[in-house]
C-alpha cells in the first residue's frame, strides 16, 4: 500500500469487478441508444448558480452536499451533484430545442459528487447513467422512459426491484396542496430545522425517514386529493401505458424525491436487497426547470440510474453477468527467439481483431501457464527452441487440453479459423 488512500466516501474500480460497471453502463444505455436518444457529455463542474437555481436552494443536495470551489479567477463552481440541470443547460446552449425536432432525447454517463455521510451504497463520488427527453409533454414519453429503465434492469437479470410511481401535480394544483400541507404541518411537534423546511419545501417533510415524524404524518392531506383534472388524466394515461406494456408499478403517495424541480410524474426504482440505500434509480417530469434556469418553456422528463447501486443490487441477487473472457489467445514463449516469433503472432492476431495477450517478463513455463489459465483464454500458443527449429508452435486448446503442432507461419490463420 502507498502512503495514500482513496478519499473518504470514494473507492476505486479495479479488475475484475470493474468489468461489471462497464457492463452495467452498457446495459443501461443500450435501450436508450435503440430508442432515439443521442449521447451528451457535459463538464464535471458547472457554475454553482446553475444548481442553486436548477436543483433548488431548499434541497439537501444544494445546501449541504455540494462540493463548491472558487477558482483563481474568482468563479464560483461546483462539482456536479446530478445530471439534469447540466444536460438541460447544455441543450439550451446548443439550441438543440430549436432544431424543430422535439423532444430532444439525450443520454449520458458519468461521475457525480455529493458530500454525504458515507455508508454502504452511499458514496461521495458515484456514477450514473441518465436520460432526458426535453421539450414535449406527452404521457407516452414518461412511460417510454420508465419502460426503458425496466428493460435495462431486466436485461441485466435483476428481478427484485420495484417501481414506485406518483404525481406531484403542476403549477395549478400543487400550490393549493402545498398550502394545505403547510397548515397541517405547522401544528405538529417538530424540530426547528423541520419547521424551516415546512416554509421552504413542505413536501420534503413527507419524505422524512424518522419514525416519530412519520407517526405524525398519518393524517396529512394527500396530494392525490388535490390533483387538478389535467394532472389526474395525465397520470392515468401514464399508468395505463405502463400497464399495457406489462410493467408493474406501485402507487406511492409519499414519493416526492429530493429535488425541487419535479412536476407531475415522479418515480423511483428501489431494490429490496440493498438495505437503507435502496433507491437504484429515479426520475420524473420537470416542466418548470428550463424557465428556472433562464430558458423557454420546455416540459421535459428524465431519469438517472445509479451504476454503483445497480452493481450492488446484482451482487445482492447473486446475478452473475455473462462477461465473456477478454483474452482468446495467450502466448507463452520459452527463450528469446520464441519471444520475437510469438510477439509477432500476437501482433498479427490483434490486428485481425482477435483478443490476444502475451507472457511478458521472461517468466518460466509454469508461471506463464498459470497466467494463461487466469486470462480465460481459449487457446494457448507455446513455443521453445526445439519447436522453432522445426518451424512450429504448440497450439493448446484450454478446454479439451488437446495440443497440436502448427506451422508458425500458419498459427494466426489457424486460430482465426478455430475462433470463427
Ligand atoms: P437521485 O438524483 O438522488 O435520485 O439519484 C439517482 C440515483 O443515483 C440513485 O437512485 C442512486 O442509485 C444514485 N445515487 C445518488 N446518490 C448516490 C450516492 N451518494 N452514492 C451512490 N449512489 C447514489
Amino acid at each position: 500500500m502507498s502512503t495514500f488512500q482513496a478519499p473518504k466516501g470514494t473507492y476505486d474500480l479495479t479488475p475484475p469487478r470493474s468489468a461489471k460497471f462497464l457492463a452495467v453502463r452498457e446495459a443501461i444505455s443500450a435501450p436508450l441508444r435503440d430508442s432515439g436518444y443521442g449521447y451528451i457529455e457535459t463538464p464535471g463542474f458547472e457554475n454553482v448558480e446553475l444548481f442553486a437555481r436548477g436543483v433548488g436552494e431548499s434541497t439537501d443536495i444544494v445546501t449541504k452536499e455540494m462540493y463548491t470551489l472558487t477558482t483563481k479567477g474568482g468563479d464560483q463552481l461546483a462539482l456536479r451533484p446530478e445530471g439534469t440541470a447540466s444536460v438541460l443547460r447544455a441543450a439550451l446552449e446548443a439550441n438543440l430545442h430549436k432544431l424543430g425536432n422535439l423532444p430532444v432525447k439525450l443520454w449520458y454517463s458519468g461521475s457525480y459528487y455529493r458530500y454525504e455521510r458515507p455508508q454502504a451504497g452511499r458514496y461521495r463520488h458515484f456514477s450514473q447513467v441518465g436520460a432526458e427527453a426535453i421539450g414535449t409533454e406527452d404521457p407516452a414519453l414518461d412511460a417510454e422512459l420508465i419502460i426503458l429503465a425496466d428493460q435495462a434492469y431486466r436485461s441485466l437479470g435483476l428481478r427484485q426491484f420495484r417501481i414506485l410511481l406518483n404525481s406531484l401535480g403542476d403549477k395549478e394544483c400543487r400550490p393549493v396542496y402545498r398550502e394545505a400541507l403547510q397548515t397541517f404541518l405547522r401544528d405538529l411537534d417538530l424540530d426547528e430545522e423541520t419547521r424551516r423546511r415546512i416554509e421552504i419545501n413542505p413536501l420534503r417533510v413527507l419524505d422524512d425517514k424518522r419514525a416519530d415524524v412519520q407517526k405524525q404524518l398519518t393524517d396529512a392531506p394527500k396530494l392525490r386529493d388535490y390533483l387538478c383534472d389535467a394532472c389526474k388524466a395525465y397520470h392515468e394515461e401514464v399508468r395505463a401505458l405502463l400497464t399495457a406494456a406489462g410493467v408493474a408499478f406501485e402507487d406511492d403517495e409519499k414519493l416526492v424525491r429530493g429535488l425541487d424541480y419535479y412536476t407531475r410524474t415522479t418515480f423511483e426504482f428501489v431494490h429490496d436487497g440493498l438495505g437503507s440505500q435502496s433507491a437504484v434509480g429515479g426520475g420524473g417530469r420537470y416542466d418548470g426547470l428550463s424557465e428556472m434556469i433562464g430558458g423557454p418553456e420546455l416540459p421535459s422528463v428524465g431519469w438517472a440510474l445509479g451504476v454503483d447501486r445497480t452493481v450492488l443490487a446484482l451482487e445482492a441477487e447473486g446475478v452473475e453477468l455473462d462477461l465473456p473472457a477478454t483474452t482468446s489467445v495467450y502466448a507463452v514463449p520459452l527463450g528469446d527467439e520464441a519471444r520475437r516469433a510469438l510477439f509477432a503472432v500476437v501482433t498479427e492476431l490483434r490486428r485481425a481483431g482477435i483478443a490476444a495477450d502475451f507472457a511478458f517478463g521472461g517468466r518460466g513455463l509454469k508461471g506463464a501457464m498459470k497466467s494463461a489459465n487466469r486470462s480465460g483464454a481459449r487457446y494457448t500458443l507455446v513455443a521453445g527452441e526445439r519447436d522453432l527449429a522445426e518451424g512450429v508452435v504448440q497450439l493448446k486448446d484450454m478446454e479439451s487440453g488437446e495440443q497440436t503442432a502448427v506451422p508458425l507461419a500458419e498459427a494466426a490463420a489457424e486460430l482465426a479459423k478455430r475462433l470463427g
